[in-house]
C-alpha cells in the first residue's frame, strides 16, 4: 500500500524544493554567468557610446558629452576627421594613442567593411622583466581591452572616425566574494524556510488534525461533538460544515430511531389483533363470525398499506416513480374520494363539507393527487378532537386552483410546523391513534407535490385547528363547469 505523505512533508519538501532553485538560479547568474554578463555589457556600453557620439556630431556640446561619456563609462576616447583631430580624452593610458597610422587605416577598413563600425577585444598585455634583463610580454589574466572604431559619413566632406577605448578588468575576486556570501546565504535561507516550513505547518496542519479526531468520534456516533478548530477561513467553513452534518446526522439519527419505534409499533397493533382474533376464532367455534374475518381482513390491509406507504416513499425519493400526466377533473376526483368517506361521516359523526362553485380541470397525475387528498383528510380526521367539522375548499384564482382542507382539531404548533413535511416526524410520539399514521404521509405528499412543481403549505393554530393546502396551474382549455353536489 502507498503511503501518504502528511501535510507537514509537503510543505517542507516544497519550500525546500523552491529554496534550492531560488539559491540555484542566484549561482547561476552570480557566478557561472558574472564574466560573460560583464563582458555583454561592456561591449553594449562601448557601442552605446559610439552611436551617442555619432548623433551629437554636430551638436555645440560636442566636447562636452564627448568627457562626459568617457567620465560616465570609463573609457577613452578620440574622434579624428580628414582635417586631423577633433577631439580626445585622457591619453594616459589609452591605448587609441600607441596605434599607428597602419592600425588605424587597418581597423578602418576593417569598420567599412563590417557596416560603419568595428570591435576589437584584445587580452591585455602586461611587461614583466626576467632575471636575465630581457623583457617578457604576456597575457594579463582576464584583463581585455576593448577597441571599437565607428566611421560616421556626415554632411561635411569628409569622414568621421570615432574611436573608443575601455578595459574589461578581470572578476575573479567578485566571483570569489559572491561564491562564498552565497554559501552563507543558502545555509541561513535553508535553515530559515525549514523554520518557517514548521511553524506554517503548524498552523495549518494543527486545525486539520483536530477535526479529523472529531470526525472519528462522529464516525464512531457521538453526534454531541462540536467541531471547534479555527484560525483561516477555509477551516472556519469546513468547521460550520461539519457541525450542520453533525446536526444533520444526529436528526437523521432521531428520525431512523422514532421509524423503527413507529413501525414496530405500527405493526405490532395489527399483527396483535390479526393473532389474537385468529386464536379467538379457532378456540371459540361460536366466534367464527363474518364480523371477526372483517378484522383480520381490516387489519391485513392496514398492515399492507403500511409497507406500501413505506415502498412509496423511497421510491418517490429515488425519483423512480413517473407521473401519469393527463387532463382530468379535480373536482369529480375530489369528490370520488369523499365518497368513500361517507363511512367516518355516519359512524364516527364526521361532517365534511364540499360545496365547490365550479368544476375545474387539472393537468396532473390523478392517482397521486388522490394519495394527497386522502393524506390531507385522513390527517385531519386524526387529529381532530371533540369538533368532527372538516371544510374542504376549492379556490379558483385566475388560472390556478387552490385544494384547502380544513380540520377544527388540536392544530400544530409553530416550532414544529416545518417539520411536518420530514419523513418520520411525529408532532406528538404518543399520539393515541398513532396506529394510523407513521409520520411518512406528508413526507410522501411534499414528494408527489413537488414531482408536479406544486406550491403547498399548511396554516395552523393550536387548539384551533390547521388548513393543509396545495395549488395547481389549471388545464388550459378548463372550462368553468357548475359541478354536480358532493
Ligand atoms: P402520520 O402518519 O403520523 O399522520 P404524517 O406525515 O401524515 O404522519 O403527519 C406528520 C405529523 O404531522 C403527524 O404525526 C402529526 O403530528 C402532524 N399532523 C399532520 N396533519 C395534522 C393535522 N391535520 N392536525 C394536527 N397535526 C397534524
Amino acid at each position: 500500500m502507498k503511503t501518504e505523505t502528511s501535510l507537514q512533508w509537503k510543505l517542507v519538501k516544497y519550500l525546500l524544493a523552491f529554496v534550492i532553485a531560488l539559491l540555484a538560479l542566484l549561482w547561476l547568474f552570480q557566478v557561472v554567468f558574472l564574466d560573460s554578463f560583464y563582458q555583454r555589457f561592456k561591449i553594449e556600453g562601448i557601442e552605446k557610446i559610439g552611436n551617442t557620439l555619432a548623433a551629437n556630431l554636430e551638436s555645440e556640446k560636442f566636447t562636452e558629452i564627448v568627457a562626459q561619456q568617457a567620465r560616465q563609462n570609463d573609457a577613452c576616447i578620440r574622434v579624428l576627421n580628414g582635417l586631423g583631430q577633433i577631439q580626445t580624452t585622457n591619453t594616459m593610458g589609452c591605448q587609441l594613442y600607441n596605434l599607428s597610422n597602419a592600425e588605424i587605416a587597418e581597423y578602418v577598413a576593417q569598420a567599412q567593411a563590417n557596416g560603419g563600425s568595428y570591435l576589437d577585444i584584445q587580452s591585455e598585455k602586461v611587461v614583466s622583466e626576467l632575471p636575465n634583463g630581457n623583457l617578457l610580454l604576456s597575457n594579463k589574466h582576464g584583463s581585455k581591452n576593448l577597441i571599437y572604431f565607428k566611421i560616421v559619413d556626415n554632411t561635411s566632406y569628409f569622414k568621421t572616425i570615432i574611436m573608443v577605448n575601455t578595459h574589461i578588468s578581470p572578476i575573479n575576486a567578485t566571483t570569489e566574494t559572491l561564491r562564498t556570501q552565497l554559501g552563507y546565504i543558502a545555509l541561513i535561507v535553508v535553515v530559515a524556510s525549514l523554520g518557517l516550513a514548521y511553524l506554517m505547518s503548524r498552523k495549518i496542519v494543527k486545525p486539520i488534525v483536530n477535526i479529523n479526531q472529531s470526525a472519528r468520534q462522529m464516525a464512531e456516533g457521538n453526534y454531541d461533538i462540536v467541531f471547534t478548530g479555527r484560525g483561516y477561513k477555509e477551516i472556519t467553513q469546513l468547521n460550520d460544515t461539519m457541525n450542520h452534518t453533525t446536526r444533520k446526522l444526529k436528526e437523521v439519527d432521531q428520525m431512523r430511531r422514532d421509524l423503527i419505534a413507529n413501525v414496530s409499533h405500527d405493526l405490532r397493533t395489527p399483527l396483535t389483533m390479526i393473532s389474537g382474533y385468529g386464536e379467538m376464532m379457532r378456540d371459540l367455534p361460536g366466534e367464527n363470525t363474518p364480523e371477526n374475518v372483517q378484522v383480520i381482513i381490516d387489519e391485513a390491509h392496514r398492515l399492507s398499506n403500511l409497507v406500501n406507504d413505506l415502498l412509496d416513499l423511497s421510491k418517490l425519493q429515488e425519483n423512480k416513480i413517473e407521473l401519469h400526466i393527463q387532463d382530468f377533473d379535480l373536482t369529480q376526483l375530489i369528490q370520488t374520494v369523499l365518497y368513500r368517506y361517507e363511512k367516518f361521516m355516519t359512524q364516527d359523526g364526521f361532517d365534511i363539507q364540499f360545496q365547490p362553485a365550479e368544476s375545474v380541470r387539472v393537468n396532473a397525475d390523478p392517482d397521486r393527487l388522490g394519495q394527497v387528498l386522502y393524506n390531507f383528510i385522513n390527517n385531519a380526521i386524526n387529529y381532530s378532537l371533540d369538533d368532527k367539522r372538516i371544510v374542504i375548499r376549492q379556490l379558483v384564482n385566475g388560472n390556478r386552483v387552490r385544494v384547502e382542507v380544513e380540520d377544527h382539531g388540536e392544530g400544530i404548533s409553530e416550532d414544529k410546523l416545518n417539520y411536518i413535511w420530514d419523513r418520520y416526524y411525529k408532532v406528538d410520539k404518543t399520539h393515541k391513534r398513532s396506529s394510523a399514521g407513521s409520520g411518512i404521509g406528508l413526507a410522501i405528499v411534499r414528494e408527489i407535490l413537488e414531482l408536479h412543481h406544486a406550491q403547498y403549505g399548511v396554516r395552523s393554530e393550536v387548539g384551533q385547528g390547521s388548513v393543509f393546502w396545495f395549488e395547481l396551474s389549471m388545464a388550459s382549455d378548463s372550462k368553468s363547469v357548475p359541478a354536480c353536489a358532493g
